[in-house]
């Protein structure tokens, strides 16, 4: 486990692609060419609801409110490329946000309210990050010549741990992992 000074573990719930699904959106990244820093395979994900530093007992609370959620599969289509020159990051994102997705964030959400823990105030805009570190003379990367289909049967609960570098290996570590059913 990995925490920071105070104690606490960066959380974030998101999802993840199958290895089937890992492999299209890698084929996906290899038509834009190199764009930047490669997210490493085993870390692409989408984020559902990013939590920042947690304490132990709000670690727990959500994995127990995780496995309560009831949620139903849902197909995703990332149909849409853009560039956030911000976060310097390439990306995929839906076009059209399937409603049980939204549920799925809202209830996470709601999880994590009751803990008492702060949720981002800004609106949800679920993407995909393929590339980081890109620009920032990087162009609007051209839709995907075959959109990634994702049917979506899970979730997991995410930690970002502190003070791990960028290196050959993936970072993320995975806490808890249950059906979006
Ligand atoms: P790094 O920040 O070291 O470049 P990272 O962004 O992959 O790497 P984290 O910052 O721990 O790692 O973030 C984990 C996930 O949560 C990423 O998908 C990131 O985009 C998302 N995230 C991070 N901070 C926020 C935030 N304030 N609001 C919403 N999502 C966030
Ligand atoms: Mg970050």
């Amino acid at each position: 486990m990995s925490h920071d000074s105070g104690g606490r573990r960066r959380l974030f719930f998101a999802l993840r692609p199958s290895a089937r699904r890992r492999a299209l959106l890698l084929t996906c990244r290899e038509h834009w060419g190199c764009a930047g820093r490669p997210v490493h395979p085993l870390d692409l994900h989408l984020t559902l609801l990013f939590l920042g530093g947690c304490r132990e007992p709000d670690c727990r609370a959500l994995l127990a409110g995780a496995a309560s959620l009831r949620g139903e599969p849902f197909s995703l289509l990332l149909d849409r490329s853009g560039y956030w020159p911000g976060s310097r990051t390439l990306w995929l994102a839906p076009q059209v946000v399937p409603q049980a997705l939204s549920r799925l964030v809202r209830d996470l959400r709601r999880l994590a309210r009751r803990q008492g823990l702060k949720v981002p105030p800004r609106s949800y805009q679920p993407h995909l990050t393929l590339f980081r570190d890109a620009g920032p003379g990087q162009r609007c990367p051209p839709q995907p010549p075959q959109p990634p289909h994702w049917r979506v049967r899970d979730f997991v609960l995410l930690e970002s741990p502190a003070g791990v570098a960028f290196g050959d290996g993936p970072r993320y570590r995975e806490l808890g992992h249950w059906p979006a059913a």
